[in-house]
């Protein structure tokens, strides 16, 4: 009797439990279904959508080496599954665990209705695996690492399984009939020329591999902007090309403080997962109290503040380090973490707007948007979040720049002031500044008092 796969952000068919289970079942019959109706307003982003249609052409690859075939649908879950399922008469249905809230009620629904027989394995461990002495989960980011390394002693990854097909295929729609790819206008020829054509669990592991070699200077080189010095395999881990399982394994006897850090990234991945399984809305709402619409500069407030969030979003703020990040986002997809963390500050910090504009912004426009981890990160930057509150201290974005960019990542992102000097490229004064690019919107001496002032008249 047949056995259905059903695939999420689990794009890979080695250490796939679910695939695994059913091949044992039975023949497998995979599907992904094309869903904008379940997650309400988290449906995926432009960036998502380019970046999904070619891991499912990728997987589809693959799946073809078995003579198996992907089954492309379209709808809710809810209705799309169980007649699936009548079709071709499986009885089961074989899917990895997510955790983002549509799919916990998703996955609760389903199980009423039919055999849904959910495995473990886009994460390092099942959120719930490590608790504190007193047995409730962690909240703060370093005793769960501590408490993961400990935890962890290696993973059995589980091979590609060998897969039979069923009599008969059901029906498919072709991958172009879900209409994925940006037509007009076709804004993508950055991210092809960044990517490269590098999709899919293969692709995915020969980046981990060239990862590997400069994997001892990672401590150092991760923080700099300019390198090519982390793995960006954010999208792949993203979409489930690789699991962090596989990683974690084939990394194998790297012991340098550099490899343990990636490890602890990783952690960092799982730890995002433990907290919107905990509180479901993180990524939309403020934990600490007094985050209101009251304490922001809310664009709805005024068109200034409405311009001052779009020049944010198209790297236009005259701060040099912050427009190179947001500039290397809407080309590529993707933002070097250490510019993530001073571009988000520079939104909440500088311009005081609403760090839910940002997390908005990003989940449309990073290859990697991810509930958990983009949420968790805006909180964690802004202060709003589980960590003790960190909302006054506030970044300095000159700093940050002229500590981890030798002037290198400014100049290929924010062309127009390539020809700075090493010195005022950080921070072009009036004189040097070209007429093509924009004064700053606000300077960060006043920026600074304006939120500290905010913060502190908020707590009177
Ligand atoms: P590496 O340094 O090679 O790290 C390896 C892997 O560990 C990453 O691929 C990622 O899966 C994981 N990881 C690393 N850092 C973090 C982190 N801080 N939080 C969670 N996982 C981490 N990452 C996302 O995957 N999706 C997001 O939507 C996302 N939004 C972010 C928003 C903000 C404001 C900030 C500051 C960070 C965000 N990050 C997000 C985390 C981080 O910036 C990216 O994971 C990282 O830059 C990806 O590059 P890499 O693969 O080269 O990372």
């Amino acid at each position: 009797e047949p056995q259905i796969v059903w695939l999420r952000r689990d794009l890979r068919l080695t250490d796939h439990a679910a695939f695994t289970a059913a091949a044992q079942a039975g023949p497998v019959i995979p599907v992904y279904i094309l869903d904008d109706e379940t997650p309400g307003e988290r449906k995926l982003g432009g960036a998502s959508r380019w970046w999904l249609h070619h891991a499912l052409e990728s997987l589809q690859k693959d799946l073809g080496r078995h003579s198996s075939k992907l089954i492309l649908r379209r709808g809710s879950v809810c209705d799309v599954l169980p007649k699936l399922a009548e079709e071709t008469g499986a009885k089961t249905v074989h899917a990895i665990r997510h955790y983002d809230p549509w799919w916990r009620k998703a996955q609760g629904k389903l199980k009423d209705e039919l055999d849904l027989q959910l495995h473990d394995g886009n994460y390092l461990l099942p959120p719930g695996s490590v608790t504190t002495g007193s047995g409730s989960p962690y909240k703060i980011f370093t005793p769960f690492k501590d408490s993961m390394f400990d935890a962890i002693h290696g993973f059995d990854i589980l091979p590609e399984p060998s897969l039979s097909s069923p009599d008969s295929w059901p029906e498919s729609d072709t991958l172009e009939d879900l209409d994925l790819l940006p037509t007009k206008p076709d804004w993508a020829g950055g991210m092809r020329a960044f990517w490269d054509g590098q999709h899919g669990t293969a692709a995915a592991m020969e980046r981990f591999d060239r990862f590997l070699d400069v994997s001892k200077d990672y401590i150092d080189d991760r923080n700099l902007p300019s390198e090519d010095a982390t793995s960006r395999l954010s999208p792949h881990l993203h979409h489930g090309e690789v699991s962090p399982r596989m990683l974690w394994d084939a990394m194998g006897n790297y012991t340098s403080e550099g490899a343990r850090m990636f490890r602890a990234e990783l952690i960092w991945r799982d730890y995002a997962q433990n907290l919107i399984c905990q509180f479901p809305k993180y990524a939309m709402e403020p934990y600490r109290e007094g985050y209101d619409d009251n304490f922001w500069r809310n664009p709805n407030r005024g068109h200034l503040i409405q311009e001052e969030l779009e020049a944010w979003q198209m790297g236009q703020t005259g701060y040099p380090i912050v427009d190179a990040g947001m500039r290397q986002l809407w080309a590529t997809g993707w933002m070097h973490n250490r510019v993530r963390m001073i571009a988000a500050s520079f939104l909440v910090k500088h311009l005081l707007i609403d760090w839910r504009h940002g997390e908005k912004w990003f989940w449309d426009t990073l290859v990697d948007a991810d509930y958990g981890s983009n949420g968790t990160n805006w909180q964690w930057v802004s202060g709003t979040g589980v960590d003790s509150n960190m909302f006054v201290r506030i970044m300095a974005p000159l700093s940050q720049s002229e500590k981890f960019d030798a002037g290198d990542y400014i100049r290929e992102w924010v062309p127009e002031l390539a020809d700075l000097s090493d010195r005022d490229i950080h921070d072009p004064s009036d004189s040097c500044r070209p007429k093509s690019y924009p004064a700053k919107l606000i300077g960060h001496k006043e920026a600074r008092e304006r939120a500290l002032e905010t913060y502190r008249a908020s707590k009177d």
